[in-house]
């Protein structure tokens, strides 16, 4: 899992499609794509490519985005102006943000590296070679205790 949890090095901004949420994370790391079925809906694509950061290394520099609560553990923000999906909070994973790489400047650089939720996906999941995981990813991943994690819903 060590791979999962390596920080990519460096700054990132990214923001909405709009312009008015703009961010910036230092050191993400755990980039992987999400094809549940809360992911494609809110996307309205098949998956969505989250990468975590501590909430300490992103600050929102500006903009306010809306929240919407994807179930009882789970909180979404997007836009309120254009509808961008941005950021993911777990109310059990308390520091840490996941954010959608599709919203950064410069995607290329924090590459996905592995598949969950691949039983959910809504078209087939590309031969890429990368890790997959049927479900959510296990819980050492993001090197919190294992009864607080499985990002995916
Ligand atoms: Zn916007
Ligand atoms: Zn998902």
């Amino acid at each position: 899992m060590d791979q999962f949890r390596t920080p990519v090095p460096g700054t990132f901004d990214g923001g909405c499609l709009c312009g008015a949420v703009r961010y910036r994370v230092s050191d993400p790391f755990g980039a992987g794509y999400c094809h549940c079925e809360t992911c494609r809906r809110m996307s309205g694509g098949p998956a969505i490519i989250w990468a975590a950061v501590e909430e300490r290394r992103s600050v929102l520099i500006s903009g306010s985005p809306l929240v919407y609560r994807s179930s009882d553990r789970a909180r979404r923000q997007f836009c309120g102006a254009c509808g961008s999906t941005l950021f993911l909070l777990y109310d059990d994973l308390p520091g840490m943000v996941l954010f959608a790489t599709g919203s950064l400047d410069e995607p290329e650089r924090l590459p996905p590296r592995f598949h969950l939720w691949t039983s959910a996906a809504a078209v087939p999941v590309p031969e890429d070679g990368l890790p997959r995981f049927p479900e959510g990813l296990p819980a050492e991943a993001f090197a919190i205790p294992p009864a607080s994690a499985a990002p995916g819903r």
